[in-house]
């Protein structure tokens, strides 16, 4: 198992300080500054802190084990913000060790990476403990299934095949963030001109929705795995949710009236398999969804939260709970047809979606295993955990 760091764009030693400013900073927005001493962001907290990052090429040299002190730092924000500062009161003041590095493969047999245990990235972007995040959560719920013998082994293998893309992209826009920050420092025309082209691009919605969603890690996805590739569905219109694409939140309504949120309903751990039907699907149809439904809640007892939405109607109680789609938001967000049926993973992704419940049993066996009679003793298949 390699470690495919990349070329080294800097190998230098970097400041970074959460502190309190006096001075004309812009609150609410991300700074950025450079000139020929080097690249300093300034991010503001939601408190009245302000994290201070500088890439001082002046003081790269220096070991990270070196103390650092405020003073310092203010000299490198004299150094290069254009307007007056003055920063007091640290909280958190060390030098770093840039890094941008990922392994080449988070899983050696019976051992899994997740965290900065598989990637370091330059923290540019804030994207460590964001990504580290996320894998801890997709490696988590597919050990507790396959580990309680609740899932087929082979789920395992979609840890490596989900996160190790999102790993290297994240790398990728740390790199290119960092390189254009270096960039801008080391040349004057460079930073006039990518200044001018980098306003102008930030300043458009779809580049703005695809940075948000790349920094906020909401546009994550994961249609490239085999798995999704085998359980996409043809033929649908591109604002759709397909296999491997993140599932958005959903206000329902329930027997009540009252607004019901589907994040909600995901705190119960497992899988959620929802069925679509409104005016256009028959009695006939919703009595034989309802019916699939309710045995297959039964079949994957404890994995598996079976839940139907009505395009209209009355939402009841019940083995399988109907909820109202009362804001159109199943219809527009996740483009259900009446009788589609969707599985939604524990990490909030989309196994796969079907339009007819028949179909269900075949495609859940990727997912589900059928439990074994329980005897209170977690069934470990061979080679995951002993
Ligand atoms: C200067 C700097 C600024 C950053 N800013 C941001 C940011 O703004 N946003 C962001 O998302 N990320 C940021 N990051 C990255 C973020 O801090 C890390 O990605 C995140 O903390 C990694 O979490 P982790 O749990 O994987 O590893 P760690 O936080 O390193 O946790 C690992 C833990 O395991 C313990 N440990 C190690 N070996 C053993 C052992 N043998 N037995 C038991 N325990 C052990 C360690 O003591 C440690 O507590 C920044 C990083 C740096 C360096």
């Amino acid at each position: 198992m390699g470690d495919d760091r990349g070329k080294p764009l800097f190998r230098g030693t970097a400041l970074i300080a959460d502190v309190l400013v006096e001075g004309d900073l812009p609150r609410g927005f991300v700074s950025l500054h450079t000139n020929e001493r080097g690249g300093l962001a300034l991010l503001p907290f939601q408190n009245e802190y302000v994290r201070v990052i500088a890439f001082d090429l002046a003081k790269m040299e220096i070991s990270p084990k070196e103390p650092l002190d405020i003073e310092e730092v203010q000299e490198t924000v004299d150094a290069i913000v254009p307007y007056p500062l003055r920063i007091g009161n640290p909280q958190w003041i060390t030098r770093f060790r840039a890094q941008n590095r990922l392994l080449s493969t988070y899983r050696n047999e019976r051992l899994f990476f997740a965290g900065d245990a598989a990637h370091l990235y330059i923290p540019v972007a804030a994207q460590g403990m964001n990504t580290g995040i996320q894998d801890a959560f997709n490696l988590a719920w597919k050990l507790s299934f396959v580990c309680r013998g609740r899932a087929p082994e082979s789920l395992l293998d979609s840890y490596n095949e989900e996160r190790h893309l999102i790993g290297e992209r994240t790398r990728k826009l740390s790199d290119l963030l960092f390189q254009l920050f270096i960039k801008q420092a080391r040349s004057t025309t460079y930073r006039k001109i990518s200044s001018k082209v980098m306003g102008l691009a930030l300043s458009t919605t779809p580049v703005q929705n695809l940075m948000s969603g790349r920094v906020s890690q909401t546009g994550v996805e994961y249609r490239h795995t085999a798995l999704s590739k085998a359980q996409r569905f043809g033929g649908l219109p591109k604002s759709a949710i397909n296999a491997g694409d993140r599932v958005p939140d959903l206000d329902l309504a329930d027997d009540d009236g009252l607004g019901i949120r589907l994040y909600d309903l995901m705190r119960t751990p497992g899988f959620v398999l929802i069925g679509f039907a409104s005016s256009y699907t028959s009695s006939r149809k919703k009595e034989a969804m309802a019916a699939e439904l309710a045995r297959l809640k039964d079949r994957y007892a404890g994995s598996l939260q079976c839940l139907m939405v009505l395009g209209e109607g009355l939402p009841r109680q019940g083995d399988v709970p109907t909820f109202l789609d009362a804001r159109r938001e199943v219809l527009h967000k996740l483009g259900a047809r009446p009788g589609d049926v969707f599985l939604v993973r524990p990490d909030g992704y989309l196994a796969f979606r079907a339009d007819d419940p028949r179909r269900l049993p075949g495609l859940l066996g990727s997912w589900l295993s059928t439990p074994v009679a329980d005897s209170g003793v977690r069934t470990v298949p061979d080679g995951v955990l002993r």
